[in-house]
């Protein structure tokens, strides 16, 4: 029986644990097993198989039974993931049901969530622009949060390493606000955005209009090739999956190049519910995993654990791993993990109509679209809020036909379709800022389906975002006014916290462990073998989107983990 113990234990024994397979966790398993650790990834979703899970990728929109909308009684039920706008009948398969995983919403907040392996790099809108030196030093320089342990410098050469393998189309600007990239050619800009760019440039030195990044592969290099993916078709129905690979998902690129390694073990259905910490050793030894089907719970045991389950799933994996050594959650000494959560700001819009160019159309599809980096408080403070924004920018002609007649006079201007003026928009991307207020912990009573706590979220606007609001409605409005689009209108659209999908914080870095969770490597202060680099890991959220920075955070913490493990200091 004894030995039958030992070897079962051997059996669930690997040299490096990954929780989660999105995004920043498929990173960690690719660079892991290239590196030759077995390593085990547990994903507490279902397998989703690269092409051959994506049952509606080659529909028509015909052949959907809704013609893509769901049915009223679905978003009825499902009020948090409906909020997001790739819930739809082509794409709901990758979004989990509201009911079967419950959270305590002290204040409202959409917790946007795909249980699945690849998790919501399924869904990914795909925007990947790298940090500045700017906003790495946000906290010190404008005092709040704290310090990042890390500058530019220190991540540049991992946006390279990923930006390389992830494939990202984007143009090289030149911008000090937004480093240039390894980029495959840009996408094009229309004749509005050109002239709107032109505008933008004529009239102000230290704003920018370009064309987005985005993780498409606009023109294959070998590397790309290698990963049996291909060039993007500019389908533009990528939540469905792309058959074609043309965009950078985890279930396209690093868990199928981690599987080819021969290092990796998949286990989906596989609901984390903590690390195991080891009082004698003084480190993490494993996982207790809650086996989604049969409800049961089973041990893994690794050297190092990386936790990528996405930021708010980390904290509650952290919060509900406690031991006599770690009461209120693995490695919180400083009394910080599940505090200074943020998100970014995404409420305000502005849209416009301009009158020229209507001898052109944008006929064709671009999954992209227009960028104005931060211009706001970016080399000193000038205004009343700290921080600023980014925001999208994007044209296109509006297009109607007529609607009267009937029989085939109706089919014919059906046919027929007249141009309108062109229709100019332009959303907030804005920077919030990280309090101890703005929390999430687990709930003393509720528990989920698995018998988990449930996490309560409690996090909210401010003033700062208030004021951010204002100003960023009066400065488009300026900018759009001054480049002769009419009808100009803005509007609140009153988004809850987390609809922006971007939640980040609270398993914080930085360089003090009275005031932080993790080190300058992504490492728990007070559990070395751990890793955290997901969003949790955040100090501040600046205005970028933020898988860029999570993919070239989880590349760089394995290289370090594994240099630490083969000098035996982990
Ligand atoms: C519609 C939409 C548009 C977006 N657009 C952009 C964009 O343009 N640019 C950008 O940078 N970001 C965008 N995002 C956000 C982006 O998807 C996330 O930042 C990114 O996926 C986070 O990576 P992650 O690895 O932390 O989490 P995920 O990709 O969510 O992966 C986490 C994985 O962990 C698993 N997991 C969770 N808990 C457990 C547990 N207890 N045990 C085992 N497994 C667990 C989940 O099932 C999931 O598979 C968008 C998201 C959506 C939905
Ligand atoms: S736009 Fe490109 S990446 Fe998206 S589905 Fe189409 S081919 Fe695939």
């Amino acid at each position: 029986m004894a030995n039958f113990n030992i070897d079962s234990k051997k059996a669930r024994t690997y040299d490096a644990i990954v929780i989660g397979s999105g995004i920043s966790g498929g990173w960690s398993a690719k660079e892991l097993t290239e590196r030759g650790l077995k390593t085990l990834v547990l994903e507490r979703g279902r397998d989703v198989q690269h092409i051959k899970d994506y049952p509606t990728t080659n529909m028509m929109p015909w052949e959907f039974e809704h013609r893509e909308k769901l049915p009223k009684e679905i978003t009825d039920a499902n009020p948090i993931a409906s909020s997001c706008y790739n819930f739809k009948e082509s794409s709901a398969h990758f979004f989990i049901r509201d009911n079967e995983h419950p959270y305590v919403q002290e204040k409202p907040f959409d917790w946007i969530r795909g249980y699945q392996v690849g998790g919501k790099s399924l869904l990914w809108a795909r925007q990947t622009q790298r940090w500045s030196k700017y906003d790495f030093e946000g906290p010190a320089r404008d005092k709040f949060a704290v310090e990042w342990p890390i500058g530019y410098d220190d991540i540049a050469p991992w946006y390279s390493h990923v930006e390389k393998f992830a494939g990202i189309t984007g143009n090289k600007d030149g911008l000090d606000t937004l480093p240039d990239g390894e980029f495959l050619m840009p996408h094009e800009l229309n004749c509005v955005e050109k002239y709107f760019k032109e505008q933008v440039s004529k009239q102000y030195q230290d704003r920018h209009f370009i064309i987005g990044r985005a993780a498409h592969i606009t023109d294959p290099q070998q590397i790309h090739l290698d990963q049996g993916r291909a060039k993007c078709q500019s389908r533009t129905i990528c939540e469905r999956g792309c058959p074609f690979g043309g965009y950078f998902s985890s279930n396209a690129s690093t868990i199928p190049w981690a599987m080819k390694t021969g290092n990796m073990t998949l286990r989906p259905h596989s609901v984390v519910h903590s690390v195991i910490y080891d009082d004698k050793k003084q480190k993490a030894t494993g996982v207790r995993v809650i086996d989604a089907n049969t409800k049961q719970m089973m041990e893994f045991y690794a050297d190092v654990i990386f936790v990528n389950a996405a930021a708010l799933n980390t904290n509650l994996i952290l919060l509900n791993s406690i031991s006599s050594r770690f009461p209120n959650g693995l490695g919180n000494d400083s009394g910080v993990l599940g505090k200074y959560v943020a998100f970014h700001n995404y409420r305000a819009h502005v849209s416009a109509e301009y009158e020229g160019f209507l001898d052109s159309t944008d006929d064709g599809r671009r999954p992209n679209g227009g960028y104005i980096p931060r211009f706001r408080n970016v080399y000193k403070q000038e205004t009343d809020f700290l921080r600023g924004y980014a925001a999208g920018f994007g044209a296109s002609r509006e297009t109607y036909s007529d609607q009267n007649g009937i029989g085939e006079s109706l089919k014919a201007s059906l046919h027929e379709t007249k141009y309108g003026n062109w229709s100019v928009g332009s959303h907030m991307m804005g920077e919030t800022i990280p309090k101890e207020s703005n929390y999430v912990a687990l709930d003393k009573d509720l528990k989920d389906p698995f018998g988990i706590p449930q996490l309560k979220i409690s996090v909210d606007y401010d003033d700062n975002d208030e004021k951010m609001i204002k100003d960023y409605v009066e400065q488009i409005t300026e900018m759009f006014t001054n480049a002769g689009f009419k009808n100009i209108k803005a509007r609140d659209g009153h988004r809850k916290p987390g609809n922006d999908i971007h939640e980040m914080g609270g398993v914080r870095m930085g360089k003090d462990p009275k005031t932080s969770m993790l080190n300058k490597w992504n490492q728990l202060h007070a559990c070395k073998n751990v890793f955290v680099t997901d969003g949790a890991s955040m100090t501040s959220t600046s205005t970028q989107n933020p898988s860029l920075t999570y993919m070239a955070f989880s590349a760089r913490a394995v290289d370090y983990a594994v240099k630490q493990m083969k000098a035996k200091s982990l």
